[in-house]
């Protein structure tokens, strides 16, 4: 799916200017890292990009999908294309990692025999199959966010967005988290990762799009 923001400006009630006329283009099968300060709109941008948020003015497309005329059922339908992953994970406590992933495919009506396959199929393609059946308390901070990750790509999105998804996780482990993310970028799913975190970037030699308090100030890098 391509992803395109057309002069969009975001602006949070009368005058926190979260996004400032951005133009950008995100192709399919492309990794890109957006960065920024805290508070630059990275958060705002993906937003945007799941339609959590719209734009004040300007215009979001996601695929066939329009910021200007989507509603009400398009907005799931769009979700089911786009995987999201959080820093705080966002995993059902009292529910296993097998159970966090089920439930996503459940949501979007698949049938239980089907359910369990996928499941366990995605669980071991982030290397959780031996863990699946352990309430997240009991996982480590990368096998959460793996078991995030296991759950957003369920639904084989062609988009998956990463909002500073190794803020939580030590140097290491935020490693192991960024080689699976271009993984999952190689088997042909389009990666969008808001990080402040530049190390990385620069080690995998992807597009870097910086932003500076709601301003696009460079895009570099990439193919
Ligand atoms: P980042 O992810 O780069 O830290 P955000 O997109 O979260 O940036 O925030 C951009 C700006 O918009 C900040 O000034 C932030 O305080 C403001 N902001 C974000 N969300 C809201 C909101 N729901 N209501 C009001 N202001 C917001």
């Amino acid at each position: 799916m391509l992803v395109e923001f057309a002069d969009v400006s975001k602006v949070y009630g009368r005058e926190i200017v979260a996004l400032d006329c951005i133009n950008l283009v995100i192709e399919k099968g492309e990794f890109i890292f957006i960065t920024g300060p805290s508070g630059a709109g990275k958060t705002t941008l993906l937003k945007l990009i799941y339609m959590d948020e719209f734009p004040s003015k300007g215009e979001v497309r996601v695929g066939d999908y329009s910021s200007s005329t989507i509603h009400g059922k398009d907005i799931a339908m769009l979700r089911r294309k786009v995987g999201v992953v959080f820093q705080d994970f966002r995993l059902i406590p009292d529910l296993s990692a097998f159970e966090n992933v089920a439930i996503a495919l459940r949501a979007a009506g698949k049938k239980a025999a089907d359910i369990r396959k996928r499941a366990n199929i995605v669980l071991h393609s982030v290397g959780l199959s031996a863990k699946r059946h352990q309430l997240p308390p009991k996982l480590s901070g990368g096998e959460q966010q793996r078991t995030a990750i296991a759950r957003a790509i369920a639904l084989r999105p062609s988009l998956l967005l990463a909002d500073e998804p190794t803020g939580n996780l030590d140097p290491d482990t935020a490693l192991g988290i960024f080689d699976l993310l271009v993984d999952i970028n190689r088997a042909g799913t389009t990666v969008v990762v808001a990080t402040h975190d530049l190390r990385h970037a620069e080690r995998l030699g992807k597009r870097v799009v910086r932003l500076d308090a709601g301003r696009l100030v460079s895009d570099e890098g990439g193919k």
